[in-house]
């Protein structure tokens, strides 16, 4: 067995690994509870270092032959020191996330903001491969972003960039979740379409919508999505609305970044062309001439692996340029 790296995905409700070898392919992959609720912070990375040791031990490696340990969270977080600062979904305040683990592993241990590493992920082996420039939206509970520019992630002076999320597309608008309003995440996340979709129904009309069927605090956007598919006027015009919103904040970025690739991912980016067809008409229609043309808008291509493989990804790439 050659050298490997570990990638870990720590979620709200899952934690998920991987083991790579050092060219990105994954050769092992296990995901566990995150169970928050027992133990808290130490009881989850003791689990998140007993994880790492484990699938390394079933990739056939020893300890040894383990480059290093990256690990993708929610932040806000501190990459260079490896300190969680405060993740309001675990209630987790100043964890020392890398050192911790690196005592219980004996190994190297980086730590990522997990939307940064799914966009490293993308970048380093899936729809974003090779790209000079590249960002990522991707579309759950909230809407997370990285941007990847010539190989490396795109931090800011406070480690705070890329949080595409909280681009402003309406002056007033929505309240978004970190406090301001009129966010994207706050119209083009799932919590966004279902809230959306909730004011349609209440503004009344639409009375053979299958969504009226769905108890409102039962209503998912994967059950707006299924309606839209088939073919309720009102679920389609609020994924038409949400591609719109999309590419209202993919035009503003491909005006500043000129990337040549943007990809979409997470749950909601199942929707398909629904989703991806208003996305790109509206920034044909709204960027500057050269960027349109240039900027590819596509949906993500590791699906489950790609917050493991860009942590993984990522803690090679500081392991190279020399960080401990
Ligand atoms: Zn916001």
């Amino acid at each position: 067995m050659g050298r490997i790296l570990i990638g870990i995905d720590l979620g709200g409700t899952n934690i998920k690994g991987a083991a790579l070898r050092a060219d990105g392919r994954v050769v092992r992959r296990a995901k566990i509870p995150t169970e928050n609720e027992r133990g808290g912070a130490p009881a989850v990375l003791k689990r998140m270092s007993e994880l790492a040791i484990r699938i390394a031990d079933e990739a056939g490696a020893g300890k040894r032959d383990v480059l290093a340990i990256g690990v993708g969270a929610p932040g806000p977080l501190n990459s260079r020191t490896g300190v969680i600062v405060e993740t309001p979904n675990l209630k987790w305040k100043n964890v020392h996330v890398a050192r911790e683990m690196r005592r219980m592993t004996g190994l190297p241990v980086f730590l990522e903001n997990d939307a940064i590493a799914a966009a490293y992920g993308e970048y380093w082996k899936g729809a974003g491969r090779g790209a000079g420039c590249m960002f990522i939206l991707t579309l759950g509970t909230g809407v997370g972003g990285g941007i990847i520019l010539n190989g490396e992630p795109l931090k800011g002076i406070d480690d705070t960039a890329s949080h595409l999320g909280h681009i402003p597309v309406e002056l007033e608008g929505r309240l978004c979740s970190c406090g301001s309003v009129g966010c994207l995440e706050a119209y083009a996340s799932a919590t966004g379409i279902v809230a959306r979709t909730l004011d349609r129904l209440a503004a009344g009309g639409h009375p053979d919508s299958p969504l009226r069927q769905i108890p409102s605090d039962r209503l998912t956007a994967a059950d707006v999505s299924a309606a839209a598919k088939a073919g309720c006027p009102l679920a389609r015009s609020v994924i038409e609305e949400t591609g719109a919103i999309l590419g209202v904040a993919i035009a503003g970025l491909a005006n500043a970044l000129n990337p040549e690739i943007c990809v979409i991912g997470g749950g909601v980016s199942a929707m398909g062309r629904m989703l991806f067809g208003p996305i790109r008409r509206t920034v044909r229609a709204r960027a500057l001439r050269i960027p349109a043309r240039r900027i590819r808008i596509v949906p993500a291509a590791l699906g489950d692996d790609m917050g493991c493989v860009g942590a993984a990804g990522l803690a090679l790439l500081r392991l190279r340029k020399g960080g401990d």
